[in-house]
Parts: C-alpha cells; sequence; structure tokens
C-alpha cells in the first residue's frame, strides 16, 4: 500500500471510551459531557437524535440515515472478543479490505485502521487504493460520501453505523441552501452573469464537511469546496471571481478565516435558514463580504475564553492551540489556530519538553498526548466529552461489517448518485487545482 503521512496511531491505548466507563463507575475523578456515553451505542440508533455527547441538543433532520438493529452476538461480546473477531475477519479478507479512521474516533476502533487522518487525508487515501474491493470508512456521514466520490467505481464504502452523522454538515440542509439561493438571486438578480468587472454577485464555498449534495450545489453554481488547511485559499480563489461568498455550514471557520484575510466583521452577516433573508436586512446583504451560513460544530463550540485563561494561570508558559471550527474569541485569545494536521505537526515539532493546551476533538488530544510523552498535553476543555456521532461507531459495527464482508454480503454500503457526484466532483477538483497566490511583490 503506498506510504501516506497519516497518524499512526496503533502504538498506544489513550482509550477516552474506558475513562469514560471508569467517570461513570466511579473509578476515576473527572466528568463527562453526559453519562449515558458509558451506554451502548445501539441503545440509541433506533431513535431520532444524535444520541449522547457534545452534538446531543443539535436538531438532527428528518430523512437521516437510522442505522438497523445490530445482532446480538455483537452487542452481547465483550471488548476483547470484538476485537479477536476484527483482527480474524481483517485477516481473512487481506487486502481486499482497507479501513480508515478519522483522527477523532475512538481508540478500540482506530486501532484496527490501516491509515488515521482529517476526512480530507483520508478521502485521499481511498482515491490511493483502488485495488481494494471495499472500504470501510471509520469516521462519519459525509466523509463516506467524499469516499465514495474519489474513490473507484466498482469499490464499496461502507460506513460500520449509519448513524454517524454530522450535527454540522447537517446544519446545510440541501432545500434550506436552494431557497436561500433563491432569495439572494432575488436580491442581487441573476446569479450567472457577471458585473462589468467580470465579478458574480455570489461565489458559494462549502466547507468538506457538508453532505455530497451540497458539494454538488456548490459544484453547479460556480462554487468550490474548501478544508480548514485550505479555507484562506479558497477564499481568495472566490473573490477573484465573486463580489461576495455564501460560506458553509461551519460559520466559525468562514469568520475566523475571512477576518484573518481583513474582511471586517460588520461585511459578515449571518444566514439562518430559518429566517427571511437569512435574518439580515437587504441593505447587509448588498454589503456583505461574506455571507455565513449559521451552522457549527458542538465539539469545537465547548471551547471557551476563559478555559484558555484558567490554562494559563494554571501553566505558565502553556502554548495554546485550537482549531479554526472554534467561536472567533477563543481562535483570537489562542497562540495558534489551525486544523488537525496544523495541531499534529505544531507537537511533533516542537524540540523543546512544552505544555499544550488544545482546543479539538478529545479523542485525538488524547492520542497525541500519549504519543509526545515528552510534552504535556492536555484538551482546553475539562470535560470528556467526544464527538458524540462520531463515537456511535463502536467495535461491534466494525466486526459485523467487517464479518458481512467475509461471508460475501457488503453491509452499510454509502453511494453517491451520479446527479449529485459529477458536479459535486467539480468542486472537488476546483479545490484540488487552486494553489496559494504568490506575495505581492514591492518594487
Ligand atoms: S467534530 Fe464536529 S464537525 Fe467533526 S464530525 Fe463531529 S460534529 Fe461533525
Amino acid at each position: 500500500m503506498p506510504a501516506l503521512n497519516l497518524l499512526d496511531s496503533r502504538r498506544i491505548d489513550p482509550s477516552v471510551d474506558h475513562e469514560i466507563q471508569a467517570i461513570a463507575t466511579g473509578s476515576a475523578a473527572g466528568s463527562t459531557c453526559d453519562a449515558d456515553l458509558a451506554a451502548a451505542p445501539w441503545d440509541f440508533d433506533t431513535v431520532p437524535g444524535y444520541g449522547p455527547g457534545a452534538s446531543l441538543g443539535d436538531v438532527i433532520p428528518t430523512g437521516s440515515p437510522l442505522q438497523g438493529a445490530l445482532p446480538a452476538s455483537y452487542r452481547e461480546a465483550s471488548e476483547d472478543e470484538l476485537h479477536a473477531r476484527i483482527v480474524a475477519a481483517k485477516a481473512a479478507l487481506g487486502d481486499r479490505v482497507v479501513i480508515l479512521g478519522h483522527f477523532y474516533q475512538r481508540e478500540e476502533v482506530v486501532r484496527h485502521a490501516d491509515y488515521v487522518g482529517d476526512s480530507f487525508q483520508l478521502a485521499k487515501a481511498a482515491q490511493a487504493l483502488p485495488d481494494a474491493e471495499a472500504i470501510v470508512f471509520c469516521g462519519v456521514h459525509f466523509m463516506a460520501e467524499t469516499a465514495d466520490l474519489l474513490s473507484a467505481p466498482g469499490q464499496a464504502v461502507i460506513l460500520p453505523n449509519l448513524a454517524a452523522g454530522c450535527s454540522m454538515a447537517d446544519m446545510a440542509d440541501i432545500d434550506q441552501v436552494e431557497e436561500c439561493w433563491e432569495q439572494l438571486a432575488d436580491l442581487y438578480g441573476p446569479l450567472d452573469v457577471p458585473d462589468a468587472d467580470g465579478l458574480l454577485p455570489v461565489i458559494p464555498v462549502t466547507y468538506m464537511n457538508s453532505s455530497a449534495a451540497i458539494k454538488g450545489f456548490v459544484g453547479r453554481n460556480g462554487g468550490i469546496v474548501c478544508t480548514s488547511s485550505n479555507a484562506r485559499t479558497v477564499l481568495e480563489w472566490a473573490f477573484a471571481r465573486g463580489r461576495r461568498v455564501l460560506f458553509f455550514p461551519d460559520q466559525h471557520l468562514g469568520r475566523n478565516t475571512a477576518k484573518a484575510m481583513g474582511v471586517p466583521l460588520d461585511r459578515m452577516p449571518i444566514w439562518n435558514p430559518n429566517r427571511a433573508l437569512g435574518g439580515s436586512s437587504a441593505a447587509e446583504l448588498d454589503d456583505a463580504r461574506v455571507i455565513l451560513w449559521h451552522g457549527f460544530c458542538s465539539v469545537h463550540r465547548r471551547f471557551t475564553v476563559e478555559q484558555i485563561e484558567k490554562a494559563r494561570a494554571e501553566h505558565p508558559g502553556v502554548k495554546v492551540i485550537v482549531h479554526p471550527e472554534c467561536p472567533m474569541p477563543v481562535v483570537d485569545a489562542a497562540d495558534e489556530a489551525g486544523s488537525t494536521d496544523v495541531i499534529r505537526r505544531a507537537i511533533e515539532e516542537a524540540t523543546e519538553p512544552t505544555t499544550f493546551a488544545v482546543g479539538t476533538e478529545i479523542n485525538l488530544v488524547q492520542r497525541l498526548a500519549a504519543q509526545h510523552p515528552q510534552h504535556t498535553i492536555f484538551c482546553l476543555d475539562p470535560v470528556v466529552c467526544p464527538c458524540s456521532t462520531m463515537y456511535r461507531i463502536h467495535p461491534g459495527y466494525l466486526a459485523w461489517t467487517l464479518e458481512e464482508l467475509v461471508a460475501g454480503r457488503v453491509v452499510n454500503r454509502i453511494t453517491v448518485p451520479d446527479s449529485v457526484a459529477d458536479p459535486a466532483r467539480v468542486a472537488l477538483d476546483r479545490m484540488l487545482a487552486c494553489v496559494p497566490q504568490a506575495p505581492a511583490r514591492s518594487n
């Protein structure tokens, strides 16, 4: 298999799940955001909602996929038994299957992954492995869709638990986005007609953390996809082509990136899909440079300036690094903000023992802490609260999907229809072709 520069997390066992179980039974100090996290995830798969954890209070859209019942032999198996069954099934399948694990995935699952990374790194891994018959994606639904877009036509992309959605991605529903586009057309005039300067009224930009339907919408309407690593470059691309940007679903990534580029806050109105004109006035939208969709990540929204102040008071010299999905005041108060890859590299490249307070998902933070014992690394949020949708992929589901493959059955396949996939690939290709602008020359 091609060597990819992804985090090898299989050397250690910083299990957040074990910590949650210990807190729930009282055998360890600390707190978790929801005691129900210690319960079996299949107890929540048949009821609407994201289940316990950071996104518990988020509204789940109607029509979100529900996971069917997991057979009892998986629900009742011990952790050791599930581990052995996964190892045996994987050995039986050999190179026919590749397992991808997201940075935020629980350790009990990630230890079986062939590749570990962020959503885009894993989608690229799927693209680089055309010979595997099946790609088991231990992440969330939009990631499996992106892997399906980039993988070879005959490959089956499998999401072990269909209930593993992403509440942020689900905040930009395609019907709401189409409705927003119509309202903007009423306001700005035809959206596909450039003005005298060759600029379109508005360019749609979607974060990678969005459904394939949204990526397809963007591709059809002259827009582009971005990641947390390349958001600035992508916004530069969009500003070269349009008067304004409609950015979704994450308002915080959009605001933090545009602010760093010098866009004033009063030229970044919010679009709340439940209000007429998104809750902004026509004048505000006319003057806008970036229209921010009212979406957020419930994991990264938990980080606060108070947590940073406390970390600085208790750990003089601490370096605070946060993800750009955090709210703007948190990003402004941090020493550094960047994607999971930026966070990971900052820690890896520190030559002296350093204390890091990190504002991102706890599974990644604890894994980094275990891999870099020379540093002191802790999560800014003292409450053990994983991404609750990612957390739905329990080893029982992984064992089930693999053993079904051994038996010749493909379950939980994620397929993006061609009518959506074709324009979505256009939007992804625009992103891949987009390179940072060279700094302006001074004479
Ligand atoms: S951490 Fe946030 S953006 Fe990432 S999958 Fe979980 S809910 Fe979605």
